[in-house]
């Protein structure tokens, strides 16, 4: 690991520390004198789906609610992990081209994944584990592959060779060699499952926090949403603005969350899946806003994928998600529909499009 890559990775870890520090702290010391004494909060912090949580729950039952949505990240966990074996993503991928039955949900979540990969024109590919692999992102032993082994592998990626049979819950990779990688979506969806989880409790209110994927649940006690702060890419000390939320979801993607270095060349964990390399994108960070949370964690990265331009167009034809984009030439480019909840802190030239 070279100083620039030690440095960068502890500024990161320093910043998403920050960010954590500073949604909590308004979720907690406003709540204090306006909450009756009835009235209780609870969190929990756990290790799951390759990175840390932290589940903030308030209301009479917010003990009982937050234990119960740990839980439903477990249960996502072992359910959609590729390197579980015991996980129906794993079945699928080790099936060699023979059919698997799998569970109701895993099905409708590639379904929604595979139309995705469609609408993003295939930025976003859930075929995308080989090229994972190849990189040595999945082991953690980085490598920059020759050409010959990145020509061999373009074979054995494309959405379109995932084969569904509803009437059956199957699934079928046409290829040999292919696999499922659901490490694009998986997060976002849990925060989706792990809502739908609290609101079976008595409860007022809600902030999940899965590695970063931020899920909010009504407002704070003084009714204001939270505020939830966008790290700068370039500098993760400084935030590039700050947004004031209520029940929606908020995700970021970025080549700065997980990247090596080789030959002073910095390769990111974002993958064109018709290159079946890093993506050369002219965005550093994606923020995508949306009540759903599956959405949000898909688009972040097919965003990403796509750069600029093409991100502004998908947009124009989708007017009702919030995008926050941070471009490698120094701009902020902030959708209009956020105006009046996006407050900018950092240094930057925030231009708001649409
Ligand atoms: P995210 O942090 O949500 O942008 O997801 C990045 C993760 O999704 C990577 O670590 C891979 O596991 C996977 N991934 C990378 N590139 C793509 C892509 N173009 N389409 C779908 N999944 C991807
Ligand atoms: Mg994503």
């Amino acid at each position: 690991m070279t100083d620039r890559t030690r440095i960068f990775r502890q500024k990161t870890k320093r910043a998403g520390a920050c960010l954590t520090c500073f949604m909590f702290s308004f979720f907690l010391s406003s709540c204090v004198p306006k909450v009756p004494v009835s009235d209780k909060s609870a969190k929990v912090e756990f290790f799951s789906m390759n990175t840390i949580n932290t589940i903030e729950v308030r209301g009479p039952e917010a003990e009982e609610a937050a234990n119960a949505g740990r839980d439903e990240v477990y249960r996502l966990e072992r359910l959609l992990s590729r390197t579980d074996p015991g996980s129906e993503i794993f079945m699928v991928n080790a099936a060699e081209g023979e059919w698997t039955e799998v569970s109701e949900e895993t099905f409708n979540l590639i379904r929604t994944a595979i139309r995705y990969c469609g609408e993003t024109d295939g930025a976003f590919d859930l075929t995308v584990a080989p090229v994972m692999d190849l990189w040595g992102f999945t082991g953690g032993e980085h490598r920059v592959p020759d050409d010959a082994e990145i020509l061999s592998v373009l074979d054995r990626i494309g959405y379109e060779h995932v084969l569904l049979d509803e009437a059956k819950s199957s699934v079928k990779l046409e290829i040999p060699g292919m696999s499922l990688d659901l490490g694009a979506v998986a997060k976002g969806y849990a925060g989706d499952c792990v809502i739908k989880i609290i609101q079976q409790f008595d409860v007022k209110s809600a902030l999940i926090n899965l590695g970063g994927n931020v899920t909010v649940f009504g407002s704070k006690p003084d009714g204001n949403g939270f505020r939830v702060a966008i790290k700068d890419p370039e500098d993760p000390e400084v935030y590039l603005g700050v947004l004031e939320l209520k029940d929606t979801n908020i995700v970021t993607s970025g080549g700065y969350e997980r990247f090596f270095e080789s030959d002073g060349k910095v390769y990111i964990h974002i993958m064109d899946p018709e290159t079946a390399r890093p993506a050369q994108s002219d965005l550093l960070s994606v923020s995508v806003i949306d009540p759903d949370g599956t959405r949000c964690d898909i688009l972040s990265t097919a965003l990403f994928v796509m750069g600029k331009e093409e991100a502004i167009r998908y947009w124009e034809e989708h007017r009702d998600l919030g995008l926050v984009m941070a471009t490698t030439d120094g701009e902020v480019l902030v959708s209009e529909n956020l105006k009046d909840s996006f407050e900018v802190t950092g240094g930057k030239s925030v231009t708001y499009f649409g």
